[in-house]
């Protein structure tokens, strides 16, 4: 059985015209059509493709398969975003966030069902890591929101899971997402966030897309970023500059540098010092981000905002020029960076 929404319109089309019986009957638009089905009507029920042949409909139910995901939990924050939890055909489930801010609607899409990667900070961490996400299970995450009546106009990979690790399936999902047939997301509204796995990046480089690239840094200076995100063992950020440098030659779009400040641990002036090093020659964005606690009290939210202002305070002084902070939505349903974990089935029967 093969997953009809992981395949491109031309996949579509090939696997029929390899499998079908009668090829006669495959016209040139059913890969497209098919397609339009699933990603921009999403309808998972083959037997309702009205434009298509009877009988191929009835072979489409034995011969592939669709994924079966649905939303086991939601949970809604005052800010207006908003949890799933999802549960995918073998029973995983994986978080992922929709977040509604100004005119834009971004959905926060998990790639992995845990992470191998381990940061610190990270609660999606402490899982371990149970599998990857097949493209048609990640877009099906941003259409769970759209069939909502939802509109989404940004797509970023900052869930569950570290993208570049499952590379194949989040770069089909991207282009699945990017098909002018399905949502036709523009290529530039989509960001992978990534602990900066040296193959992936390179793989990256020549895939010719104008996607957007988040570093995970955290840290510039190497044996302290090791404790806090443990790739920085095998993927050295000595050796990830070039090709960040090389990924902005090549597409021309900025590079984000996401960054937790966690007070008296990577907020320093050496810190901010060592950033000016790390980001010369890039255009480049260096996103500050609160750190985020599960089950953290306002009081302990307000200390951790006042210590990212301060350490933007020491990196405008160091000299560094584009510095945001990023305010996390979704703080009280844990849907905000780091807090993303899947709860197991019997805490999601308890949160409907
Ligand atoms: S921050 Fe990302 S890469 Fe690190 S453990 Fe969490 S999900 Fe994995």
């Amino acid at each position: 059985m093969i997953d009809l929404a992981s395949l491109s319109p031309e996949e579509i089309l090939a696997f029929l015209l390899e499998n079908y019986d009668k090829k006669e009957a495959i016209r040139p638009f059913f890969g497209d059509e098919i397609f339009r089905w699933i990603h921009s009507r999403w309808e998972y029920d083959t037997s309702r493709y009205s434009n298509i042949p009877k009988r191929l409909r009835d072979f489409l139910s034995n011969e592939t398969f669709l994924p079966k995901i649905s939303a086991k939990y939601r949970l809604i924050s005052r800010d207006r975003s908003e949890k799933l939890g999802v549960e995918l055909k073998d029973g995983e489930i994986v978080e992922t966030v929709y977040i509604p801010f100004r005119n834009r609607a971004t959905v926060c899409v998990s790639s992995q069902v845990g992470c191998r990667f381990g940061c610190s900070f990270c609660q999606t961490a402490k899982m371990g890591f149970r599998r990857s996400l097949s493209p048609s299970e990640i877009v099906s995450q941003v259409y769970l929101f759209l069939k909502e009546g939802n509109r989404v106009t940004h797509v970023v990979f900052m869930g569950m899971g570290e993208p570049l690790d499952n590379y194949e399936n989040v770069i089909k999902a991207v282009k699945i997402l990017n098909n002018p047939l399905g949502l036709g997301i523009s290529i530039r509204r989509i960001t992978l966030s990534t602990v900066g796995l040296l193959p992936g990046i390179k793989r990256l480089i020549n895939e010719g897309m104008q996607i957007n690239l988040a570093l995970s840094l955290h840290d510039p200076i190497p044996e302290e970023r090791q404790r806090l995100v443990p790739a920085e063992g095998r993927h050295p950020i000595k050796k990830l500059l070039p090709l960040l440098m090389e990924y902005y030659r090549r597409t021309s779009r900025q590079v984000t540098f996401e960054y937790v400040v966690i007070e008296g641990i990577n907020d320093t002036p050496r810190h901010s010092r060592q950033l000016t090093r790390i980001v010369e020659g890039l255009d480049y964005k260096l996103n500050l981000i609160p750190l985020n606690i599960p089950g953290m009290d306002r009081k302990t939210w307000h200390r951790n905002k006042a210590v990212v202002l301060q350490f933007k305070e020491m990196c405008l002084n160091a000299g560094l020029k584009n510095v945001t902070i990023r305010l996390s939505r979704g703080v009280d349903i844990s849907g905000a960076c780091g807090l993303l974990a899947g709860r197991n089935r019997r805490d999601s029967n308890q949160r409907r």
